[in-house]
């Protein structure tokens, strides 16, 4: 059953959360209003013309909105109360590539399948390319905990470095303002604040070694262990577990671990756990 005031008034939610945002990005929010201006008006042509074979793409989504979630067969009444689902975790990412404008062209050419919510540029410019309430395309197959669709329940910010280089400070100080934001905004928790290789060991790496991830933690960004207090854990201590407590897929257990600790050990990568190693996963695993 189409629910076209549901739909009209989601995606008036949707368009008025998008002008907002334009007080702060005035830069995208053009293309952000005329998304879901266009979307409105296509919800009276859809119900004119229901061929979807002459719909653009992101008018299907429109129908797709019209008739995916609803369940025809049970019966239908209305509820008054509701809004949009929000971010609950934050993934950060390196481009992998050496331009700013370069990854803006690949979230933008079809062929890719990929995006994210934000671009940081090397100068500590900020670019929004999607409202945070809409499901970018940036984690791919990935397992945190048990949640297998992070995509779902995730802002993705890509950082302009090719991965073998510092991050300036410039750029990292636009994240911390993008992380603030995001995190009052949306009540994001704490240990909410991930990378990608966190999420998708066997594949990613990103960001790399040269994230300033303490840094981060120090401002309420992810979790940092506390230096100073390391002990050697108990003979009780499982470190499979433990990995698994904090998140990680142990499916492929040493590229947890190579996960793990460029993350918290850099200065070494290789997939065992050292005494010292092990220490840093005690610490953090008792703050979970
Ligand atoms: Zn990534």
């Amino acid at each position: 059953m189409f629910r076209p005031v549901s739909i009209g008034i989601l995606l008036c939610s949707l368009l008025s959360l998008a002008s907002c945002k334009s007080k702060i990005q005035p830069v995208v929010a053009k293309p952000l209003v005329a998304s879901f201006a266009s979307a409105l008006v296509v919800e009276e042509k859809v119900e004119a013309k229901p061929d979807t074979n002459l719909l653009t793409p992101e008018e299907r989504k429109v129908v797709f909105l019209q008739k995916s979630g609803n369940h025809p067969y049970w019966r239908q009444e209305e509820a008054i109360h509701y809004d949009v689902r929000k971010p609950n975790y934050v993934i950060i990412h390196h481009t992998a590539q050496d331009s700013i404008g370069q990854t803006i062209k690949t979230f933008q050419i079809p062929r890719t399948k990929v995006s994210s919510h934000y671009v940081i540029g090397r100068n500590g410019e900020i670019i929004q390319m999607l409202n945070d309430y809409v499901r970018s395309w940036h984690a791919g197959v990935a397992k945190w905990g048990s949640i297998v669709d992070m995509n779902s329940c995730s802002i993705g910010i890509e950082l302009d470095n090719n991965g073998r280089e510092p991050f300036p400070e410039a750029q990292i100080n636009s994240l911390m303002t993008v992380l603030d934001t995001l995190k009052s905004r949306y009540l994001i928790p704490t240990n909410n604040f991930i990378g990608h290789a966190d999420i998708a060991p066997s594949r990613k790496n990103d960001p790399s070694v040269f994230f300033p991830w303490k840094k981060l933690a120090e401002r309420g960004f992810g979790i940092w262990y506390d230096e100073g207090q390391l002990v050697a854990p108990p003979d009780s201590f499982n470190a499979i577990d433990a990995l698994k407590i904090i998140g990680y897929d142990t499916s492929n257990l040493k590229a947890a671990i190579v996960a793990f600790k460029r993350k918290f050990v850099v200065r070494d990568t290789t997939p065992e756990l050292t005494i010292y190693d092990k220490s840093v996963l005690y610490n953090i695993y008792k703050k979970y």
